[in-house]
């Protein structure tokens, strides 16, 4: 019986253009994901006559075929059914610290993390473009999460130009509890209202895609990560997320907490992804202590929850191994 623990970090989007529609029904997207320190932990145990379980006590998150980690672990069984057989089954236990539906990508990483943990504990010896061609069948975020660091995406988000990593830069978190951004909602919502404004033909989504591949946050991205810490101050004006143009008019709510983080944030404040989190970017844990606590008594809601994190090189990773 083997059991692997893995740490599976959330992702914010840095940038978020939406090129135009796509075919299959999804978005063509430009996109770049950062991930952050903040991680689940998933362990994954082999061994469970046969069977996959999955468990996980956050509400909200399904304890049945329809999570994400549970999918992942059916879609290995289902690819490789001697070794799920040889080693009888999956058992599968999600420590949950990042906050569920929050634009974070939490459910994706879960999924990222099974297909990693199997990989390791059948042997396999699965590459990392494998794997992540695996985790594209389990959605869009999935191929990020397997690799994470920083990275660009473009496709419908699995399509990956991995960047160079970015570290020492901090952000506070912050989400509202009860709140909640279904995100096929926030993407019709886009189309019935910005659709005019898509890239209709694939050459003008490829030229999308190569404005931002060439674009200033990469550039200014890439100089960060080779050292040059002035590139911080000109992220600012180039932080981009097309959903904020629904997704805040439809919830006064998050505009007025993205707006007062980008106050108090020198370095400025997004939603990630389709929300409802916000994030606000800071250049070291005293400066990102500052803007949570002024923020905190700027908006004293129980129902406000704050978390201050760093950017991270690090997608998946096993933290414990045990046989
Ligand atoms: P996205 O990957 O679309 O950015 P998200 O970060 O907004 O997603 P998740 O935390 O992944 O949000 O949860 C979205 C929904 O997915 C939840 O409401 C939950 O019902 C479902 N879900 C399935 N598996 C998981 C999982 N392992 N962890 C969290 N949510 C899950």
């Amino acid at each position: 019986m083997k059991s692997y623990s893995l740490r599976s970090p959330a992702k914010i989007n840095l940038y978020l253009e939406i090129v135009g529609d796509r075919p299959d029904g999804f978005h063509e997207l430009a996109t770049v994901f950062q991930s952050i320190d903040l991680a689940d932990l998933v362990h994954v145990r082999s061994g469970m006559q046969g069977v996959i379980q999955v468990e996980c006590a956050a509400e909200g998150v399904p304890n049945d075929a329809s999570n994400l980690a549970y999918r992942a672990a059916a879609l290995m069984s289902e690819r490789f059914p001697e070794a799920f057989a040889k080693f009888g089954g999956v058992a599968i236990e999600i420590e949950k610290r990042i906050p569920v539906a929050a634009g974070l990508a939490g459910g994706s990483g879960n999924g990222a993390a099974v297909l990693v943990g199997l990989d390791l504990a059948w042997g396999l010896g699965l590459t990392q473009g494998e794997l992540q061609e695996l985790a594209a069948e389990l959605g869009s975020d999935v191929p990020f999460c397997v690799g994470g660091g920083t990275a660009l995406a473009t496709g419908r988000g699995e399509v990956l130009d991995p960047l160079a990593g970015v570290d020492q830069v901090w952000l506070v978190l912050a989400k509202y509890r009860s709140l909640g951004v279904s995100t096929p909602w926030a993407y019709q919502t886009y189309r019935a209202q910005f659709g005019a404004e898509y890239a209709r033909t694939p050459e003008a989504q490829a030229a999308r895609h190569t404005a931002a591949k060439s674009g200033p946050l990469v550039r200014s991205l890439q100089a960060l990560a080779a050292g040059d810490r002035a590139g911080l101050s000109a992220l600012r004006p180039l932080l981009r997320n097309d959903l904020e143009r629904v997704v805040l008019p439809a919830h006064p709510q998050i505009a007025q907490l993205r707006d007062l983080l980008d106050r108090l944030a020198p370095l400025g404040a997004m939603m990630s992804g389709s929300g409802p989190s916000v994030f606000a970017l800071a250049e070291s844990a005293s400066q990102a202590q500052e803007i949570q606590a002024a923020a905190r008594s700027a908006l004293p809601d129980p129902d406000l929850e704050f978390w201050v994190t760093q950017f991270s090189a690090a997608g998946i990773r096993p933290v414990n191994q045990s046989v």
